[in-house]
């Protein structure tokens, strides 16, 4: 869910991320009708280009080669459906598994469909979870929306201290 790039900065292969909120770094052109695309576009001129723009006049903003509409950041806007073909990647990777061991749930409630379905379907195929997250929100352990119980972990506080902390056995000091 995360959509600045931060797994792939941390070296976790693109080809085994699915982005479902999108990402700040592809930008599509705002005409719903023009398929016109840019994947990583990490040009840090975008933001001088933006700063200036506010300055001045809208001319500097960037646009779409295609038609000269504007270009947003490839993200799931509030009130926007999550990319399809994602969600389906998703659902199918999860029917796929035959057994689950583990889910981490890191930085979210999880309180939103479809990605909260996911924690329910890998804890009908075995899965323990271990939620990371500064707030419980309405979970209550062993009788929570989420189904968690005693088999689980909900660590409250700050993901970038706890999850170097759990991880730590398995990948060493950060
Ligand atoms: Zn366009």
């Amino acid at each position: 869910m995360n959509i600045d790039g931060l797994s792939q900065r941390a070296a976790h292969p693109k080809d085994q991320l699915l982005e479902l909120h999108g990402s700040l770094f592809d930008l599509k052109c705002f005409n719903e009708d023009c398929d016109y695309i840019e994947i990583d576009n990490f040009d840090p001129n975008i933001i001088p280009q933006l700063k200036r723009a506010a300055e001045s006049s809208a001319t500097a903003l960037p646009r779409c080669p295609k038609r000269s509409s504007l270009l947003l950041p490839n993200i799931v806007w509030f009130g926007e459906n999550l990319p399809s073909v994602t969600v389906a990647e998703a659902d199918s990777f999860i029917e796929q598994a035959e057994q689950i061991d583990l889910m981490l749930v890191i930085g979210t409630t999880a309180q939103v469909w479809p990605a909260s379905g996911y924690v329910d379907s890998a804890i009908e195929k075995g899965a323990r979870v271990a939620m990371v997250n500064i707030d419980r929100g309405d979970l209550v352990p062993g009788g929570g929306e989420l189904g968690l119980t005693h088999r689980d972990w909900f660590f409250v506080g700050d993901a970038a201290s706890i999850v170097p902390e759990m991880l730590k056995p398995v990948v060493g000091d950060l």
